[in-house]
């Protein structure tokens, strides 16, 4: 594949960073230190490792067999020089070796060689020849169902001019839930008879199935036809069936098995017109289902149209930054016993040209499903290190606040954040004491391990840390003593019970002995009324945070309503 007239290293990067998450080609990236930096939804699929798993590991030691050397590909200062190898082997996270063909290149940043590009599963037939011989079956092995490349291909030709006139074409995409558990607890190889064993449940209930396939790793795909309305209610019907054959326990030796699956069904209809888009609709809809619970969304009018507003926002989003169009807003941390204000936390906002003030939840999700929140976080982390730099060098008896910017999952994931960090203090001269880092619990535990790491080395910079909506999530207490915490954030929700409930109070209280016995302080948020202030008082609450002291304000207002906003 060619990338049309890309030059410039940093040209190629802002057309990757949106883009790579919704190609329908797996994308990878790996940096001078053979580290994975980048691994796209459609590389999830493919190849079966989870983003999470491989971002931030040595490529060897996941996704590649063996070390993929630099000098063959060639290192040029524009993707467009480089050959490319004639095939790359990936490793599949069930263990296989998948054969693929691409475009990878090496790029020069700065004195180092970063790998990236696009990788296709070889299949038969595919590429000019010189593939040819790399090209490997089109079955798959665990299961003796066609492969992906070959649902591909057979899609490809039911979408074409002269099939489709006979009617509709619906796409389900079938994933398992919880997979990744069962495998790991049971080991690969019970893991693969567990595959072979859904692979027979969906062929019991394909009737009228006009291809079935294994997609790869828990994955597996099902397309039929039919005209006015037919196709989709074959998949959908096909879809309940199937959800209903895998709930029947699984007998795999001693243990029994349950399973269960989240289901996308897409239709070649509102103009979808290639294989390809088919797919990743089928695939927005299974997350859809898998996020919401819903066990089977079909992709249609409403997700479209979130899908393309979600698509507008990123591409404005893209701007914001350029134009300055993005603001930080401060809301003042409160030291309970001494009612003193003792730092603020750093709060984005978007000036939108045409839409006003817009709150993060409209964007965040975006920035982070499109990597933007990379070098957004690191701008809001820049402005507030600046920001808290220029007030405490203002107050009379030197540097006195503290700023706590929120840092998302994905950043904890980037391979770069502990030097971007370290860059951000360096340049703004904030000492690193004065900085706290907010992760929240659902950031936390979704890769404790990993987080854990990375919490380490940020502390060891003299950063603090403080675990962010506490509650809300699912912390394992084994964790959470094992992590290098200094403070933890009451949610809202539990803090909106104090003086409204018993039992709500009694959690609270439990919570900040909790927190206190692990050596952290407490910080309640959005506390709203004295009511509650009090009780949080009479529990030993150590800071607080809310409307009933001050909204979330702009530099220059937090300024004159709190004077010089840290006083000792
Ligand atoms: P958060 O970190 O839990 O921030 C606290 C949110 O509660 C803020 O909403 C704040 O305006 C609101 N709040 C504070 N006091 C009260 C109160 O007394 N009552 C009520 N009802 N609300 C109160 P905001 O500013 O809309 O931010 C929402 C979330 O967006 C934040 O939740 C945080 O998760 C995320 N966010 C904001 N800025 C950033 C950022 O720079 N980076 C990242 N990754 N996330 C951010
Ligand atoms: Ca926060
Ligand atoms: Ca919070």
């Amino acid at each position: 594949m060619v990338l049309g007239a890309v030059t410039a290293v940093s040209e190629w990067r802002d057309l990757c960073t949106g883009f790579v998450q919704r190609w329908p080609e797996a994308y990878l990236e790996i940096d001078a230190d053979g580290v994975v930096a980048e691994w796209n939804p459609r590389a999830e699929v493919l190849f079966g490792w989870r983003r999470a798993d491989v971002v931030g590991r040595l490529a060897v030691e996941t996704i590649l067999p063996e070390p993929l050397a630099v000098e063959h590909l060639g290192v040029t200062d524009s993707p467009e020089d480089s050959p490319g190898p004639p095939h790359v082997d990936v490793r599949h996270s069930a263990g296989h070796v998948v054969a693929t063909e691409g475009s990878l290149f090496a790029t020069r940043e700065g004195p180092d060689s970063v790998i990236r590009g696009f990788l296709r599963p070889v299949s038969a037939g595919s590429g000019d020849g010189l593939f040819r011989k790399a090209a490997r079956t089109q079955v798959d092995e665990l299961t003796g169902l066609p492969n992906r490349a070959q649902f591909e291909s057979r899609l490809i030709d039911l979408m074409s001019a002269d099939e489709c006139t006979s009617g509709t074409v619906a796409v389900v995409l079938l994933d398992l839930d919880r997979f990744k558990a069962i495998n790991s607890s049971l080991g690969h190889d019970l893991g693969d008879r567990v595959l072979a064993f859904v692979a027979d449940r969906l062929r019991g209930v394909g009737e009228d199935v006009t291809l079935l396939a294994r997609s790869g790793g828990d994955e597996f795909l099902a397309c039929f036809r039919g005209s006015g309305g037919v196709a989709e209610e074959r998949a959908s019907a096909f879809a309940e069936r199937a959800r209903a054959a895998l709930a029947e326990p699984l007998d795999i030796g001693a243990t029994e098995i349950f399973l269960d699956a989240s289901v996308g069904v897409a239709l070649n209809t509102f103009g979808v017109t290639d294989a390809g888009r088919l797919l990743s609709n089928a695939e927005s809809a299974m997350y859809e289902a898998k996020g919401n619970g819903a066990g089977v969304e079909t992709f249609g009018e409403s997700m479209r149209i979130e899908l393309m507003d979600r698509m507008t926002t990123e591409h404005s989003l893209h701007r914001a930054l350029e134009r300055r169009e993005l603001k930080l807003h401060y809301q003042p941390v409160v030291e309970i016993a001494g009612s003193t204000t003792i730092g603020v936390e750093a709060l984005i906002r978007w000036q939108h040209p045409d839409q006003g003030l817009v709150a993060p939840y409209r964007f965040i999700p975006v920035a982070e499903e499109s990597g933007l929140i990379i070098p957004i976080g690191a701008w809001v982390l820049e402005q507030a290190c600046q920001q808290l730099r220029d007030w405490n060098g203002r107050a009379a008896n030197g540097l006195q606040g503290s700023v706590e910017v929120n840092l998302s999952a994905r950043q904890i994931d980037d391979p770069r954040i502990i030097a971007t960090v370290e860059e951000i203090l360096a340049r703004t001269g904030l000492p690193p004491c004065y900085l706290t880092l907010e992760i929240t619990e659902s950031a936390l535990m979704q890769d404790a391990a990993a987080a854990l790491d990375v919490l380490r080395a940020l502390k060891e910079l003299g950063v603090l840390l403080a675990i962010d909506d506490f509650g809300t999530g699912y912390s394992s207490l084994s964790y959470l003593q094992h992590f290098p915490l200094d403070l933890l954030k009451v949610d809202r929700s539990f803090v909106e019970t104090l003086g409204v409930s018993t039992e709500g109070e009694q959690i609270v209280g439990a919570v900040i002995d909790l927190a206190h016995a692990l050596g952290l302080q407490v910080v309640a948020e959005g506390v709203e009324n004295t009511d509650q202030l009090e009780v949080l008082r009479s529990f030993g609450c150590d800071l607080a945070q809310g409307f009933l002291f001050a909204r979330p304000l702009p530099a220059e207002e937090i300024l004159s309503s709190f004077g010089l906003p840290i006083s000792a």
